[in-house]
């Protein structure tokens, strides 16, 4: 069997973490042991008493900046054997695409740092990190919900987490292309119709429609 694949979350808020993730199809995954999500408190990796992860920044400047040396630590101890992606979450990182969802699903260990307040010391990004990654060109208070946005997108190609035929005919797979519109029961609803074509039994029919509609989503 092959080993479970490991998503590591690291913030202060960790509590925020568990909910979505056992609310969802992740949740199930993960007691099937394909997969294993765990929020990680970042104060554990303080030394003094108040927990401190956070300081004023050089060259003056609103707000508090998140400290090196807890990420530093953090990534020292929950680093495993196999292969292993640090992935610190920012508002001006690159910005995340289903491709990256692939490539980073190859690795075993996925690391993610999460920023709040100014952001994070620029150093974890330059010696800690080995890529950083925005959702989207917006900025949110923190970066748990881009690595849960992320984990989401990264797990859900793990295989057995869904049905291998889902991830066929999905938007932005490799030739680029979206989803065609999709309906259910029942095919009349108010006024508001199903198209003809997909009630009409011929496959051929549908499967041309729906590549016709993919594409001019493209
Ligand atoms: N001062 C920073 C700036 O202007 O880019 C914004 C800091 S933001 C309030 C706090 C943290 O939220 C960031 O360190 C990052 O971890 C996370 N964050 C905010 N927006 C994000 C986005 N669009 N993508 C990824 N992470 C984001």
């Amino acid at each position: 069997m092959s080993k479970k694949k490991q998503f590591e979350i690291v913030t202060i808020f960790p509590e925020t973490v568990a909910p979505y993730i056992e609310a969802s199809i992740l949740g199930r995954a993960q007691k099937d042991n394909l997969i294993q999500i765990q929020a990680h408190d970042l104060r554990n990796w303080t030394q003094d008493k108040h927990r401190t992860v956070d300081d004023t920044p050089y060259g003056g400047g609103a707000g508090m900046v998140m400290k090196v040396e807890p990420f530093d630590k953090a990534v020292e101890d929950l680093r495993g054997k196999g292969t292993t992606r640090v992935i610190v979450t920012s508002a001006s990182g690159k910005t995340f695409t289903q491709e990256d969802a692939k490539r980073l699903s190859e690795y075993d260990q996925l690391i993610f740092l999460c920023g709040r307040y100014e952001g994070i010391d620029h150093r974890v990004q330059e010696h800690i990190a080995d890529e950083a990654l925005s959702i989207g060109n917006y900025v949110l208070t923190g970066g748990e919900l881009p690595a849960l946005v992320m984990t989401d997108a990264i797990a859900r190609l793990v295989p057995g987490v869904i049905e291998a035929e889902s991830l066929e005919q999905e938007s932005h797979d490799q030739q680029g292309y979206l989803e065609y519109p999709q309906y259910t029961k029942p095919s009349t609803y108010k006024d508001w119709e199903v198209p003809e074509v997909l009630l009409s039994g011929d496959h051929k029919k549908i499967h041309d429609w729906r590549t016709e509609q993919s594409e001019r989503n493209d």
